[in-house]
């Protein structure tokens, strides 16, 4: 069992991200809150994260970026020690689209917001660890629905992540890290509004089986779970978190 639980969650600053920071913080882990663009959003769930006796920095890092995902895991290591847990979350969601109008620059974009993020963070990630911990990707039902007419760039690219995960979990057996992903169906976050549909989860919450999208929070249990020694036996596991659907 880790004594000195440090974790990178990135995309920090808002939505999942965010929820699951502050879970993880309450659950003991030092927190590194990675975010983008949105500094105050960040420092904010830093503050709320102090002021209840737990321990996070916030870091701002395009995890597009081969250097800054370096100096986000070097500041980290410097500050907590080294990094034993990832939570891959960040992301980014473009307006509906057909896939023929959709140009190839979008595409590339979405390939490197999502999936080249992914693989960086972890690629960085089993580079500086000796201890054994865990890794959480967060991709989505999308992976499974494919997204016509609306975000087909979009689940190509969490589709992609569903294959490192199950490849990664098994090349990373034999040093004690475990790699699995949560599969969020409709949940309540600002990314609808950059998909253009700011109230997507309420027009679509009839067709959900449970009838309502999801909050932030309930993904976070399922994502400090899997990272935690309850799940010691899981890896290469998808969980999701969809109301059913
Ligand atoms: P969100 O509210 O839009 O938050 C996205 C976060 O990712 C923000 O903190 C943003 O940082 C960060 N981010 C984006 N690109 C980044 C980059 N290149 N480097 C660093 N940070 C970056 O999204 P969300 O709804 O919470 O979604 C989180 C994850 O869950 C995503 O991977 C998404 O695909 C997945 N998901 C969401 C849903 C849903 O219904 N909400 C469903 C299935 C899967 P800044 O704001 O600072 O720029």
């Amino acid at each position: 069992m880790l004594m000195n639980k440090v974790v990178i969650v990135t995309g920090g600053s808002r939505g999942i991200g965010a929820a699951t920071s502050l879970l993880l913080a309450q659950q003991g882990y030092r927190v590194c809150v990675n975010y983008r663009t949105r500094q105050q959003d960040a420092e904010a769930i830093v503050s709320q994260i102090d002021q209840a006796g737990g321990i996070a920095l916030s870091y701002q890092a395009d995890v597009t970026d081969p250097n800054q995902v370096d100096q986000l895991f070097n500041r980290t290591r410097e500050i907590f020690g080294e990094v034993t847990h990832l939570v891959n979350n960040a992301g980014i969601l473009f307006p509906q689209s057909q896939l023929k109008d959709i140009s190839l620059e979008r595409f590339q974009t979405m390939m490197n917001g999502n999936l080249m993020s992914c693989f960086l963070c972890c690629k960085t990630f089993i580079h500086q660890n000796t201890l054994g911990g865990a890794i959480v990707n967060v991709s989505s039902i999308a992976a499974r629905t494919g997204s016509p007419f609306e975000y087909v760039d979009y689940a190509s690219t969490k589709g992609a992540m569903d294959s490192l995960t199950k490849g990664l979990s098994l090349e990373l057996t034999k040093d004690n890290i475990r790699v699995n992903a949560v599969r969020p169906g409709f949940i309540h976050t600002d990314i609808h509004a950059d998909g253009g549909e700011p109230n997507r989860v309420e027009w679509l919450a009839p067709q959900i089986p449970m009838k309502r999208g999801g909050d932030p929070a309930e993904v976070a249990q399922s994502i400090a779970w899997l990272l935690s020694d309850e799940a010691s036996y899981v890896t290469g596991s998808f969980v999701d978190i969809a109301g059913g659907r």
